[in-house]
């Protein structure tokens, strides 16, 4: 098969859908790879290296989309790509349909068969495409929130492990899936002082099991957030109820007792975010104060970190893509019920209920 690797465009995006060690593999198992010049710039990774490992280069966007049976990329196709797609072509990437009408109708229209990362599932239900980058914002968040906790970023001038003879910050995260796991792991490898908070008995079990005394677990409710809250120096959102906007845990009241200059981290803004207070910001200007309480609330957290991020999407996402690319897709999706969750939308028709329902097409 031609597989085609488009370079980034929607804005501050620096991840590629394909890295050169992806290509390689794809290339040494008999595929063609083209991909657009300039492709891998954000994550370090020149033309040359792509050539290396067997990829042909094209001179832009256009002859990607046009020579190539499937198009693989990190973020929804913006219009000017859409309007590159075809049908009897299939789209492998990151779609998030469902808030998106304008997308999925430009979709439709170009008879593309599209199949989304964030819809292809694991064992029990997991969501195997998406994890990587919850494993990234989890770890980035303890780094945000220790950056944040400095004087001069507005913070209370604390060190989140302390030294000799000075006690560490307090660490809150509430939400112990895996968002939560990550920041916690980072946080208690950094020497703080750490509680994770979840509702779920079986969660703060295996977590109890996993930190021993290296981080102490407790049951989230209003109470025990309330009390917490008052004592911590950083505090992580981490929660997701699937399919629901995140609820606010942390309202504007409870502020009142934080301590001036320590920190809320809100993973879950893109979600709608777990505190009252939280409104989306971006890496360009990440903080913003209210109550001398520090708030970071950037809701694409892994761009910052494009090269690692990268490289963990195309672990999970680059077996597929073999399998599409040796089989066909019809017969892939067919072999891999998983796979076969990811099509969103084919030939002319949404093929995935809830976008289906939520923009009112029929399934
Ligand atoms: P997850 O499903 O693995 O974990 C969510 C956890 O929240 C679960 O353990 C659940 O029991 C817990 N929870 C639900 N309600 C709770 C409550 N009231 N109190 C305490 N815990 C509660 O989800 P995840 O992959 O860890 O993702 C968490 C959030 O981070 C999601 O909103 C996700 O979209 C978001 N996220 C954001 C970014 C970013 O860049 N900002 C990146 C990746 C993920």
């Amino acid at each position: 098969m031609r597989i085609g690797c488009p370079k980034e465009i929607k804005n501050h995006e620096y991840r590629v859908g394909l890295t050169p060690e992806s290509v390689r593999e794809l290339t040494a198992h008999g595929h063609e790879v083209w991909v657009e010049t300039g492709a891998g710039m954000g994550i370090g990774a020149t033309d040359i290296d792509y050539q290396a490992c067997g990829a042909k280069i094209q001179p832009d966007a256009k002859a990607v989309f046009d020579g190539c049976e499937m198009i693989v990329k990190v973020k929804e196709p913006q219009a000017v790509e859409r309007a590159m797609l075809r049908e009897g072509q299939v789209l492998y990437t990151y779609l998030h349909l469902a808030p998106d009408p304008e997308q999925t109708a430009d979709l439709v229209r170009s008879g593309v068969t599209a199949i989304a990362y964030e819809t292809v599932t694991g064992p029990g239900g997991s969501l195997p495409l998406l994890k990587p980058m919850s494993q990234v914002a989890g770890r980035m968040s303890i780094q945000a929130g220790a950056t944040a906790l400095e004087k001069a970023h507005g913070g209370r001038g604390v060190l989140l492990g302390g030294v000799p003879g000075v006690l560490p910050g307090r660490v809150m995260v509430i939400g112990g899936g895996v968002v939560g796991f990550n920041a916690a792991q980072m946080a208690v490898g950094l020497g703080a002082d750490v509680t994770i908070l979840d509702r779920d008995p079986e969660v703060l079990e295996k977590l109890g099991i996993y930190f021993e005394s290296r981080a102490k677990t407790r049951f989230s409710n209003k109470a025990n957030i309330e009390q917490m809250i008052c004592e911590a120096e950083l505090v992580i959102g981490a929660v997701l109820i699937p399919g629901a906007a995140a609820p606010k845990l942390v309202t504007r009241d409870m502020l009142k007792c934080m301590k001036p200059g320590a920190v809320l981290v809100d993973v879950a803004i893109d979600q709608g975010g777990c505190f009252e207070t939280s409104r989306a910001t971006t890496h360009a200007d990440p903080t913003y104060v209210i109550d001398d309480v520090v708030h970071y609330c950037v809701a694409n957290m892994p761009g910052a970190v494009a090269r690692t991020s990268t490289y963990a999407l195309n672990n999970v996402t680059l077996p597929h893509a073999l399998r599409i690319a040796e089989m066909g897709w019809k017969a892939a999706l067919r072999a891999n019920p998983h796979l076969a969750e990811g099509l969103n939308v084919h030939a002319g028709k949404v093929t995935y209920k809830a976008v289906a329902d939520e923009l009112g097409y029929e399934y």
